[in-house]
């Protein structure tokens, strides 16, 4: 829960009193565990008052008034929250008791407008002012609990130790925490995904599991409902263990990771530098892993290849190759990468050559794509996909393939 506290009188604007009900009421929150964001001073005015409420509802779900609920014409507090909630204002009986019984036992007459002081929110709960005569209230609307209390210390202290406080205690523990993780998997598509956990989603509850795709990934939204946030948690680390344990090859990472990012976080943690040599992708995955800041630690740099003249007298593929396999082939591939690899002087070599499209290009159909990885002391390894989709569409996935094949290195 987060709070915000609105003491609504002129009085307190004038610097004519201070705003002890705020200072009492933040130190109750804090007791409670509940935060507390904002303090609010507004007068008594409806306009005002409307336009700080607006606001409130906007960052808090707990709002807690003091003041204006009197029973004269500036007491506006009730009836300025019922219209911008529209709920009527309804007379409690027990108040209304209370407040006659008041003037009997004082022999004095009661007015019109000291009704008005029993005039409730409907279906609000009613907070028993045992020292004056306009009691409080509560009532939850659209997930935000409203509590009106009076402005009187007098009066606002006990109310809100009697019967406030309980309340927001009895809220506090049967309110539940929602916990929720995201995984993200690349190189598995969405209906594969779905069916090798598929147990796990048809017996889903609590933690639910919803998965999502785009852009050649699939990510699981997990959620999970506790009254404790360690128990939350806990439960979706167990779902988590269970359905990496499935298809944990193709995980790569939490929440706002991508691709990229993890790529450069390994490099990082591995203390390793990467080059690239792109045909088909042209540039592409060097300008996302080079948007992500502190990528210079890791990346050295790499050729757009786009022509085969480009591949030959700068990349130095043979000729042979071009002529007998092709630019979009195994062995380009592979020569592309441990060639970009030591005239940058990298770690890791990355090559990207393929078909995107429109049209087939050396008797290849498009979507034809490799992707080809060198590293030292390591077979260099190349990576024969086929992708659907637009042109746009093969060359994103290609760039994240060449992420996803570093990491999973
Ligand atoms: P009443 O029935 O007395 O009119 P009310 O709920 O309408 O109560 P106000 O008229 O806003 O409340 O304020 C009544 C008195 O309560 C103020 O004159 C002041 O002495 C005190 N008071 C109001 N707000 C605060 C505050 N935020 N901090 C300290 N005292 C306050
Ligand atoms: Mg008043």
């Amino acid at each position: 829960m987060n709070a915000e506290i609105i003491a609504v009188g002129s009085e307190l604007l004038l610097g004519q009193i201070a705003n002890t009900n705020a200072q009492f009421l933040s130190q109750q929150m804090a007791e409670l565990g509940i935060n507390v964001y904002f303090h609010t001073v507004v007068g008594d005015n409806a306009l005002r008052l409307q336009k700080a409420i607006e606001i409130a509802q906007t960052r808090a779900n707990l709002i807690i008034f003091t003041g204006g609920l009197g029973p004269t014409k500036d007491d506006l507090t009730k009836e300025t929250i019922a219209r911008i909630l529209q709920r009527e204002l309804v007379i409690d009986e027990e108040s209304l008791r209370s407040i006659e019984e008041y003037f009997a036992r004082t022999n004095r007459t009661m007015t019109e407008n000291n009704k008005k002081q029993a005039l409730v929110l409907k279906g609000a709960e009613v907070l028993k002012n045992e020292h004056g005569m306009a009691p409080g209230m509560v009532v939850t609307i659209d997930d935000i609990t409203y509590m009106l209390l009076p402005g009187p210390p007098k009066e606002m202290q006990p109310m809100f130790l009697k019967y406030g406080r309980p309340l927001l205690m009895n809220r506090l523990e049967r309110q539940e925490r929602i916990e929720s993780r995201v995984l993200r998997f690349f190189g598995i598509g969405e209906s594969q995904l779905e069916t090798e956990i598929e147990d796990f989603i048809d017996g889903q509850s609590n933690p639910t599991i919803a998965p999502l795709a785009g852009d050649g990934e699939v990510t699981l939204r997990l959620t999970a409902k506790h009254h404790s946030a360690v128990e939350a948690k806990k439960s979706l680390d167990k779902i988590e263990k269970a359905i990496l344990e499935r298809v944990g090859h193709y995980f790569y990472g939490y929440n706002d990771d991508t691709l990229f990012t993890k790529v450069i976080e390994q490099l990082k943690r591995n203390n390793k530098t990467i080059a690239a040599a792109e045909s088909l992708t042209g540039g592409r995955f060097l300008a996302e892993l080079t948007a992500i800041s502190g990528a210079s630690e890791v990346v050295r740099g790499g050729i757009v290849c786009y022509t085969n003249e480009v591949k030959e007298h700068v990349l130095r593929i043979p000729h042979s190759v071009l002529e007998t396999d092709g630019a979009v082939s195994e062995p380009c591939a592979k020569l592309l990468a441990e060639h970009v690899r030591t005239l940058c002087r990298a770690d890791i070599g990355v090559s990207f050559t393929g078909v995107a499209g429109p049209s087939s290009l050396e008797g290849k159909p498009v979507g034809t794509v490799y992707v080809g990885i060198a590293m030292d002391g390591r077979e260099t390894e190349v990576y024969s996909l086929t992708f659907g989709g637009d042109r746009e569409t093969i060359r994103t996935r290609t760039a994240k393939y060449g992420c996803f094949a570093v990491l999973k290195k």
